[in-house]
């Protein structure tokens, strides 16, 4: 098992029925207040942006609000590459693409700025927790829209239950644990 694996194992909690019944939640706290656990996730998801030389093979690592900022960021100061966040609508300032996807009941919609990918742009996507697949598969197609090309996709956790890795259409998914 590698480091990142155990850390997963032994600091993320499994909250039943939040934040609804019938939800077992993936609570990352633990995990992310201890250094050492902290440390070997983001080791982890970083290496999804290195080609297999060690080489950094991404321009940019987009993170999902709100727990992929959190991973998101530390991710690209590894990578040496700059951060680039997607945030629910309404709260980015300038001007933004938007694409809406459903969810169990009703729809929401996340944004990222016109102008914060360029076009050929290699972008490395991270996030906390793949389940559907539909956070996924909306920031694909905002990375798309800037004309930037997504090369892979990082989590801590599948659950692979819910198949989300489906709505990545063959994009290279590394996930430090599958539940
Ligand atoms: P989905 O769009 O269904 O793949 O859901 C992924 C997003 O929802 C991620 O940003 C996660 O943070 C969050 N999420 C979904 N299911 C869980 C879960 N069981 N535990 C923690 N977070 C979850």
């Amino acid at each position: 098992m590698t480091a990142a694996a155990a850390a997963i194992e032994r600091l993320v909690r499994d909250i039943p029925d939040f934040p609804k019944p019938g939800i077992l939640f993936k609570d990352i706290s633990p995990l992310l207040a201890d250094h050492d656990g902290f440390r070997a996730v983001v080791d982890g998801l970083a290496a999804a942006g290195r080609g297999p030389d060690g080489t950094v093979v991404v321009d940019k690592v987009v993170g999902m609000e709100a727990r992929g900022f959190i991973l998101a960021a530390p991710v690209a100061l590894a990578l040496g590459v700059g951060f680039v966040p997607v945030r629910k609508a309404g709260k980015l300032p300038a001007a933004t693409h938007q694409v809406s996807y459903d969810l169990e009941y009703g729809t929401a919609s996340l944004e990222l700025h016109r102008d914060a990918l360029a076009p050929g742009d290699r972008v490395l996507v991270v996030d906390d927790v793949l389940a559907t697949g539909g956070t996924a598969r909306a920031t694909l197609a905002l990375v798309g829209r800037c004309g930037a090309e997504a090369v892979g996709m990082a989590v801590l956790i599948e659950l692979a239950f819910l198949a989300g890795r489906e709505a990545l259409d063959g994009l290279p998914l590394t996930a430090l644990a599958v539940s």
